[in-house]
């Protein structure tokens, strides 16, 4: 039975790299019938922000990706306090009391009783795993491993002991993770075969990179967390179908999965190793497919559009322009409010348009257009400018009838006392 766990530290707001994370654990797991644990690691009290359990846990489920077991570490202290004592029992682990940063500390040889508990890495030693994401086995030799720290003196496990004791505890079949983790890996390595445990299968993990630098995603330099995506107006279908394929790819080039699909599809032999790109426009497609796939009543929900039955007669003049939900506002601006008039337009269209207004909105003043001698895109180009303020509009007719006839004309009369 495969059973994987999501990670986190309650440390902000989802990445959208911790979003790919959770995605592939809960896939692999779900691909095999299998079971998806979802586990906080807060046991850096420094680094915790308040209320991102909440917040990680609402945005793992507004994706779906839903799991069977939760734990806490922090309700789990006396479980890796326990594992430590062990591993000084055991004559795997030793007492320090100093912040060395050598590789052999020098508390090793001074038996203390008390103080961090840190393991005591063995020399001349070969450690390997076989990663199932870069498919391949990776080995390093124990001398240039450095004696970690596994209890900290305030009784707080580290990473590399909490993590480790839980995976076995919890019978994690495949560990899925950053990349960042890989350099650590030997430690891990060690103090699963000290707590005496069968080491679950690892894989890490690729770096996502900005499509333009070719630099890893960064908190700090781009926008990389998932509410402010959501807030952005991106669906979690779009954004979940996007982040699947960033390090992952199928056998033939199917690009469009729901999460159902993918954990029918996934296969282990997927993972890519490269670093895959974040392209936004690649995401701005995903999300207007996506967008285009929910029917009229599912976007007025969507929409933070207070007049709903307003947004229902112009939703289906400006759906297919619709890229995220968020443009909703810009390119319906001018139902609301009347344009400036910027450019001179031509009076005499304009004037034809108001005398024969009934007749424009029916569509039925085509063959009077070409009559006066005029073309028929360079009339309507006059109407669209004087009555949305720009030259690409969602249909003219329909948007007039939205308006209405008095708003329509006082729009087409204002534009030609401009002229
Ligand atoms: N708490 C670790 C992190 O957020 C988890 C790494 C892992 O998945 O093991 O980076």
């Amino acid at each position: 039975m495969v059973r994987t766990r999501f990670a986190p530290s309650p440390t902000g707001f989802l990445h959208i790299g911790s979003l790919r994370t959770a995605l592939y654990a809960y896939v692999m797991a779900k691909h095999d019938d299998g079971q998806f644990i979802l586990r906080i690691e807060d046991t850096d009290v420094k680094r915790e922000v308040t209320g991102s359990v909440e917040s990680l846990k609402s945005t793992l489920k507004k994706f779906g990706l839903n799991w069977d077991e939760y734990y806490l570490q922090s309700e789990r202290l006396d479980i890796y306090k326990k594992a430590a004592e062990k591993f000084i029992k055991d004559g795997n682990a030793y007492y320090c009391q100093c912040d060395s940063k050598e590789l052999r500390n020098p508390c090793r040889d001074k038996n203390f009783t008390s103080g961090a508990i840190r393991l005591k890495v063995p020399d001349n030693q070969t450690v390997s795993y076989y990663d199932f994401v870069h498919k391949k086995e990776i080995s390093w030799e124990t001398n240039g491993v450095y004696d970690a720290t596994l209890l900290k003196t305030d009784g707080f496990p580290t990473y590399h002991l909490a993590a480790m004791v839980d995976d076995l505890d919890m019978n994690i079949t495949h560990i899925l993770r950053g990349h960042d983790w890989m350099p650590s890996t030997p430690i891990h390595l060690l103090v699963f075969k000290y707590l005496g445990g069968t080491c679950p299968e690892i894989g890490h993990l690729s770096d996502i990179l900005n499509a333009k630098t070719g630099k890893k995603l960064s908190k700090r330099r781009d926008s990389v967390m998932v509410e402010d995506f959501i807030k952005e107006g991106y669906l979690p279908e779009a954004l979940l179908n996007f982040v699947m394929l960033l390090g992952w790819a199928p056998k033939d080039n199917r690009e469009l999965y729901t999460l159902d699909e993918f954990v029918k599809e996934f296969d282990v032999n997927g993972f890519q190793e490269a670093n895959p790109r974040f392209e936004d426009k690649k995401l701005k497609w995903f999300n207007g497919h996506y967008l285009r796939q929910k029917s009229d009543e599912e976007l007025i929900n969507l929409i933070d559009f207070p007049d709903k039955a307003k947004l229902r007669q112009i939703l289906p003049l400006i759906k297919d322009r619709l890229v995220t939900l968020n443009d909703f506002t810009e390119l319906t601006t001018f139902f609301f409010k009347a344009p400036d008039v910027m450019s001179e337009l031509n009076k005499d269209h304009l004037q034809f348009a108001i005398d024969n207004y009934d007749i424009l909105v029916k569509g039925e003043l085509i063959d009077d257009i070409k009559a006066k001698g005029w073309k028929v895109g360079d009339f309507f180009m006059t109407i669209r400018i004087a009555i949305c303020g720009s030259k690409s509009t969602p249909p003219i007719t329909e948007t007039m009838l939205v308006l209405g006839r008095d708003e329509s004309i006082k729009r087409l009369i204002a534009s030609q006392a401009k002229s």
